[in-house]
């Protein structure tokens, strides 16, 4: 039997479209004589991970005309400290953007410190005045992984309305807000979401016609679990073992790619998709949050 193999997505194509798109709003914006808009953020603590997301961070802010700086504090920070910080931040004029990169060390509390952070300038969409905003369906800031999903679906052209969507994951970050945009009137997608409870996921994820995996568990999505054509977008990045590699492992997703590139219709890799569409979003955000423009 002839087997069929998936369009790929690739992220990193759509990212950097979506930056030279925000790039060319920035220009526009300056040229009008105002300044460039400023993202702050803070980091604490030396985790290596988390400075490596942030250099990346920085990195795409300059290419599209975004200042940002890096705020960088020692593990043991006082929350007290924090939030004083976070003030300061929230009432400087010349601030757009502030980012407080996660995790954050055991003694500080996580949603203290997401709740402190002005709504206007949440570029990572964390405080619940902006997820009551996304739920409810209000224009604004949005959470740059689900908001580079939508993008990613939308420029490859795959339908959303009257399709059936299931998403594996329920995680305030990833899961729940992506299963909040895929049902927003408009996009108009039937969703299902699925967790660690759910009986019959695989039967469940055979059902969908678009199938978000956001779990953190290398290969979990299989081919048998996935509908004929499917588009299966893969949130994960999970490490695994390769002696082959320099560094000793190597980035994989939640989906078998493989396997399940013989029977998705549509499919993003790991790594070069999902993941570039988040930085790409953080700009978009950023753009907006300086001035409350998408474009
Ligand atoms: P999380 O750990 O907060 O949530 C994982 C979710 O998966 C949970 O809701 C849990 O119910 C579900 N789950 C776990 N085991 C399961 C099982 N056996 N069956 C069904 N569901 C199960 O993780 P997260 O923050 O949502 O991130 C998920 C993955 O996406 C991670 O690999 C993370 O690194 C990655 N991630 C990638 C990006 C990106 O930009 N590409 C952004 C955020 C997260």
């Amino acid at each position: 039997m002839e087997t069929a193999t998936a369009e790929l997505i690739d992220g990193r194509l759509i990212a950097s479209e979506v930056r030279q798109e925000v790039k060319a709003s920035v220009d526009a914006w300056t040229a009008k004589g105002n300044r460039a808009p400023v993202l702050k953020v803070v980091l604490i603590g030396d985790d290596p991970a988390s400075a490596s997301y942030v250099r990346g961070k920085n990195r795409a802010c300059a290419e599209a005309g975004i200042e940002s700086e890096t705020m960088t504090y020692d593990a043991d920070l006082s929350e007290a400290a924090l939030l004083e910080i976070i003030d300061d931040l929230n009432t400087d004029e010349g601030v757009d953007g502030i980012l407080v990169q996660l995790p954050l060390p055991k003694h500080i509390n996580e949603d203290r410190i997401l709740r402190a952070i002005s709504p206007a300038k949440d570029v990572d969409c964390f405080h619940p005045e902006n997820v009551g905003n996304l739920v409810a369906g209000v224009p604004g800031l949005q959470p740059a992984t689900p908001a580079g999903i939508m993008e990613m679906l939308k420029r490859s052209g795959i339908e959303t309305r009257g399709r059936t969507a299931v998403v594996i994951g329920r995680s305030n970050i990833v899961g729940k807000p992506m299963a909040n945009l895929l049902v927003q009137r408009g996009i108009d997608a039937t969703v299902t979401v699925c967790h660690s409870r759910t009986p019959d996921l695989p039967g469940v994820c055979r059902g969908a016609d678009i199938l978000v995996a956001a779990i953190g568990r290398a290969g979990f999505v299989t081919a048998d679990m996935v509908k004929p054509g499917a588009a299966v977008i893969d949130v994960g990045i999970n490490r695994v073992e390769d002696a082959s590699r320099k560094r000793g492992y190597r980035l994989v997703g939640d989906v078998d790619f493989e396997a399940v590139s013989e029977v998705a219709g549509h499919i993003t890799p790991v790594p070069g998709g999902v993941g570039p569409m988040t930085i790409a979003m953080l700009l978009k955000n950023t753009l907006f949050a300086a001035t409350g423009s998408w474009t």
